[in-house]
């Protein structure tokens, strides 16, 4: 069975062919260890990591020394977390972040609640954007942290950062954001944000997985972290562990490359992304694109297809790997947490579909996935008894459903 034409790029990104050349010869006669002050196997494997060091810090403006190695977003958010919190627990109890955050940041801030620290998880509106006003008044004198995410991994709903920092920064709060899915596909830049914390993975932007980086702003003000891994002092003590060289060699080069080709690749992105919108938007009716347009990811597109199962659909469509916005948690299907944060109803979750369109696919891919969705969602709808009583004009909402 051929593979399906892969239109998930969220969740993560073939490694770039030039990232994986670059990776190469640290898995073999450059094998040295980073950390061996005594030989040339071990000065070449730490200049590799310290080029790599400067491409991750170039691309989103800052110093590499600057750069904490992680093994992805998932530790960087957990270090910037749990390691501000520790670290900052005297100066306040308070932090604040979103209701739309990933998991891993959700979970994290859920365990620090558990351990006595006081969690904001601010609403977004409907356009899946943080209210800043509501953000103000949420920052008291005992908040010592915001961690709100650059953009969204679901909806690609950017947020405003620049707005967020500026406002952390008048009050003397950290701020933490989770750009696993900005980085490298739009310009992020720390200076410019007021970021104090940057989460990154290489996975996301066609590096390897189980790489990753967090930034730790050095002045104006110098956070500090309490380490979550002990152990030889890696990482200006921030992180201890032998250093992963060849990922570390793979996240520079997927970071330079995203650097020197976004303005193109954005550009090629979004139009690939609008022309399959436009698609279905102009054969669909019924059809509803979640979070704004306006402050988006160039490569996402996330729609819901009123009266169709996003799981039917997907079933429909599997020649094609996309993801649909119901979680498979333990048996049951959960509508997407992100999408209910937005006022979503269950139905609307449920028969929603992410597209997320990569540096590898073609103009004709888009124009097949439209086709095969248009198609499917047409004979899926002429199966279902509530779109047809929509067609004939009656108002579902004031129907009288029997419960038996
Ligand atoms: C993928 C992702 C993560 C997790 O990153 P890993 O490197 O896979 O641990 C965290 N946050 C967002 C927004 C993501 O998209």
């Amino acid at each position: 069975m051929p593979m399906p034409i892969y239109m998930d790029n969220h969740a993560t990104t073939p490694v770039d062919p030039r990232v994986l050349d670059a990776m190469l010869p640290y898995f073999k006669d450059q094998f040295g260890n980073a950390s061996s002050r005594n030989h040339a196997f071990g000065w070449q494997a730490e200049e590799a990591v310290e080029k790599a060091r400067k491409q991750v810090a170039s691309l989103i403006g800052a110093n590499s020394k600057e750069i904490v190695i992680t093994s992805g977003a998932t530790e960087s958010n957990n270090l910037a977390l749990k390691g501000v919190a520790e670290m900052y627990a005297e100066r306040g109890n308070h932090i604040i972040t979103a209701a739309t955050e990933h998991k891993c940041v959700l979970d994290t801030a859920k365990r620090l609640e558990k351990q006595g620290f006081r969690i904001t998880f601010l609403p977004v509106m409907q356009d899946g954007l943080v209210d800043l006003d509501m953000l103000r008044e949420a920052i008291t004198d005992k908040t010592i942290l915001v961690s709100i995410m650059y953009a969204n991994n679901e909806i690609g709903v950017v947020q405003p950062v620049a707005e967020i920092g500026k406002i952390c920064k008048e009050r003397g709060v950290l701020f933490h954001s989770d750009a696993a899915q900005a980085a490298g596909k739009v310009p992020v830049n720390v200076i410019a944000d007021n970021i104090d914390l940057l989460s990154m993975s290489a996975h996301k932007m066609y590096g390897p997985k189980g790489i990753g980086a967090l930034y730790v702003r050095r002045k104006g003000p110098r956070v500090q972290l309490t380490a979550q891994m002990d152990g030889g002092g890696h990482e200006r003590g921030m992180r201890s562990g032998t250093l992963n060289v060849p990922g570390i060699v793979g996240l520079g080069s997927a970071c330079e490359i995203a650097q020197k080709e976004m303005p193109e690749e954005s550009k090629r992105s979004a139009y690939l992304r609008d022309k399959l919108k436009d698609r279905l938007l102009a054969e669909l009716d019924e059809v509803f694109i979640n979070g704004t347009m306006e402050r988006r990811l160039p490569n996402n597109l996330n729609i819901s297809f009123a009266y169709v199962e996003g799981e039917s659909l997907l079933m429909g469509i599997n020649d094609v790997a996309v993801s649909s916005g119901s979680a498979c948690t333990s048996a049951t299907l959960e509508p997407s947490y992100v999408l209910k944060a937005l006022g979503a109803g269950d139905d609307i979750a449920h028969s929603s579909i992410r597209f997320g369109i990569g540096r590898f696919n073609t103009e004709a891919d888009v124009d097949y996935v439209a086709a095969k969705v248009i198609q499917v969602v047409k004979k899926l709808r002429e199966l279902s008894p509530l779109y047809e009583m929509v067609k004939e004009g009656i108002d579902l909402s004031k129907v009288q459903w029997t419960a038996h």
